[in-house]
């Protein structure tokens, strides 16, 4: 089992909700010319790991990529939230990378089947530190970046979303029910590419946290 902390207190992490599709600059580089539904798909929290760690590239894989994200810290069991339950469940925020095997994922579309080798491999989800909602509230003007070897690839503002963290947290409880200690990946602005061995990625979101990791 994984912990997080939240100031002083330990939380056990529960399962990782992941939305897809909910920034237009990254649908269209995914070649989609419509926008497509959001979708949800889920991570095991043994793919968890945590800023300073390393990700571990899957040997399955020829084209890692990476997805910086904002990443929501649930603290209610919550079910067809409305508004002010989604606001409420909320107790924390952190810079995440949803590290995906695009080879795979690409096959899997091609195919119909699930996404889940792709996505789910040990180490796929890094998050930073979590700061705390007493402590900063997101108001949606922040800032999104990931540099990957100093170099920026991923710069948006989370206004960019097609789905505020509100709606998210409404969109994805109107399906599954939402626990505490569930963290939800909350989709990845353009600029997304392949990250390959000895690479070291820093991605941030202002007044959230950074976020710093090597591929191995
Ligand atoms: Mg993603």
């Amino acid at each position: 089992m994984k912990f997080i902390k939240i100031e002083e207190k330990e939380l056990p992490v529960n399962k990782i909700v992941c939305l897809g599709r909910n920034y237009f600059g990254h649908i269209k580089e995914m070649g989609h010319e419509k926008n497509p539904d959001p979708v949800i798909f889920l991570k095991p929290s043994s793919s968890l790991i945590f800023s300073g760690d390393s990700v571990i590239k899957p040997d399955f894989t020829n084209n890692l990529h990476y997805e910086v994200e904002l990443v929501l810290v649930i603290g209610e069991k919550i079910k067809n939230a409305n508004d002010e339950i989604a606001n409420s469940a909320v107790v924390g925020y952190a810079v995440g990378l949803d590290m995906t095997c695009r080879d795979l994922q690409s096959d899997a579309i091609k195919r119909g089947e699930p996404w889940t080798l792709s996505k789910c491999f040990d180490t796929s989800a890094v998050i930073s530190d979590i700061t705390p909602i007493n402590k900063y509230k997101v108001n949606g003007s922040e800032s999104i970046s990931l540099y990957l070897n100093n170099e920026l690839r991923q710069s948006s503002t989370l206004s960019k979303m097609i789905l505020n963290p509100v709606e998210v947290i409404k969109f994805i409880s109107s399906k599954i029910t939402i626990e505490p200690g569930d963290l939800i990946f909350t989709g990845t602005p353009e600029g997304v590419g392949q990250a390959n061995i000895e690479d070291e990625i820093f991605a941030s979101i202002e007044n959230i946290g950074e976020l710093k990791t090597k591929i191995i």
